[in-house]
């Protein structure tokens, strides 16, 4: 590798989850699931930027409707104003959510999740009722802001901030083997506390940065209907989920009943800029349509709705609908189940779990499954040397590409991973002493 497109951290900028004497890459150009360095050199984009990207980098298309709309308007208050792409943005998504009737915009995953939190607090209280508490995975990634960061698994993430994070009621991960005893732990915490439950908020089928868990849809059903039995709102953060990740639209769309409000972020520009969505039934909006102004939603961001964000979404529907996007995933998807096929009795293998485009493997180490495990450093660099861009979490060594990656590219991603699993089996007693 050129030393030229490492660099050593700089002085001014703080990279986020980024050790400080760690080194850069530093990149200038991304076209399909490819990323190149200053120096030329590329790189597989296997992670799809964070789980961005969705129809591959700087897609033309995108990049002309973006500068389109930024030769029209590129911004506009939106408390008391509307614009054309926020209104045709809004048809769309509501197309693809036909049980939801607002759309609520912000600017990442996290805002998504803090608007969804504070609808369903303040649905309670614009209708007179004191229900404080909400229900989360124990497991749960929802977000880095407070609000979002107190639905989320009291772990690594959080520990600095814990004794500011509200109350939350934990219920076990549904993972194969743990539906009844989760089915269980909800039934007896909305039969004990209903009258103080305002919401339960989840990350459908697939909770991504607890290292791509994974349950079954007909467990999320069931774990939605209960709520609606019992009056809860459901809140599906579906950030990472949407837009095709698990082989439909939504993850939701595997199940019968459906949550009250979702959340929608990295994949809707297409991986181009920072937008969100939060949606939301006619009974939730219905609670604060009043012209009382104290029951207003108190929430709204500098860039809400923003033209050129919502062309990008705009664009990034289109091209999911004329590139037959649900095709690519099915084929992604078929590919991955080919390989855990292959791979799957691998001594190296802890786990191995497969949803729509997603892979993950869980490597068998003598240290704890965790995000701070050590064979994360060795996976990262591993990949890193065969041209390939692959966060692991932690022990977990995960494929989420962008739909438009070749087979050959796939290819090569497993190799790599057939590759590391073989190596983790001379290494690991000297990486975990
Ligand atoms: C990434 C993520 C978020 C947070 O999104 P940001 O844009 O990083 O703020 C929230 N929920 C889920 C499920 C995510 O994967």
């Amino acid at each position: 590798m050129n030393p030229q497109s490492k660099k050593p951290n700089p002085q001014l900028i703080w990279h986020p989850y980024t050790p400080a004497k760690d080194e850069l890459i530093s990149i200038s150009k991304g076209k399909g699931a490819y990323l190149y360095s200053d120096d030329g050199t590329r790189y597989i984009d296997a992670g799809s930027s964070w789980w961005t990207n969705i129809h591959g980098h700087s897609h033309p298309y995108i990049a002309e409707k973006i500068f389109e709309q930024a030769k029209k308007l590129e911004h506009v208050i939106f408390a008391g104003f509307t614009h054309h792409p926020a209104e045709k943005l809004a048809v769309k998504i509501l197309a693809k959510i036909p049980f939801h009737q607002k759309v609520f915009y912000s600017d990442n995953g996290s805002t998504a999740v803090e608007v969804a939190v504070k609808m369903s607090l303040q649905y309670w209280w614009n209708k007179g009722e004191t229900r404080k508490k909400v229900i989360a995975f124990k497991d749960a990634y929802h977000g880095d802001t407070f609000g979002a960061m107190s639905v989320s698994a009291r772990g690594v993430f959080t520990e600095p901030y814990q004794h500011l994070l509200f109350d939350v009621e934990f219920i076990d991960t549904p993972t194969p083997g743990n539906e009844q005893k989760t089915i269980g732990q909800l039934n007896s915490l909305l039969k004990m506390h209903s009258a103080e439950i305002a919401a339960f908020i989840f990350e459908p089928l697939i909770l991504g940065s607890a290292g791509m868990l994974m349950y079954d849809e007909k467990t999320l059903d069931e774990l939605i209907s209960i709520c609606k039995a019992n009056n809860i709102i459901t809140i599906a953060d579906e950030v990472m989920t949407g837009f095709g990740r698990t082989g439909k639209f939504l993850a939701v769309d595997y199940c019968d009943n459906k949550p009250d409000i979702i959340c929608l972020s990295k994949g809707i520009t297409g991986g181009f800029l920072p937008f969100a969505a939060t949606t939301c039934t006619k009974e939730i909006f219905d609670a604060f349509d009043s012209s009382d102004r104290a029951k207003m939603l108190f929430h709204g961001h500098s860039y809400t709705a923003n033209p050129i964000g919502c062309a990008a979404a705009i664009a990034s529907f289109e091209v999911f609908e004329t590139d037959n996007s649900l095709e690519k995933i099915a084929r992604i998807n078929a590919r991955h189940l080919a390989f855990v096929e292959k791979i799957k009795l691998h001594a190296s293998i802890k786990d191995i779990r497969c949803r729509g485009s997603v892979l993950a493997i869980e490597i068998k180490t003598s240290e704890q499954s965790g995000y701070l495990n050590k064979i994360r450093d060795v996976a990262y660099q591993y990949f890193l040397h065969r041209k390939i861009i692959m966060r692991p979490l932690g022990n977990v060594v995960y494929v989420l590409p962008p739909y438009c990656i070749s087979a050959h590219d796939l290819e090569e991603i497993y190799n790599a991973i057939s590759g590391l699993l073989d190596l983790v089996l001379t290494i690991d007693n000297s990486v975990s002493s």
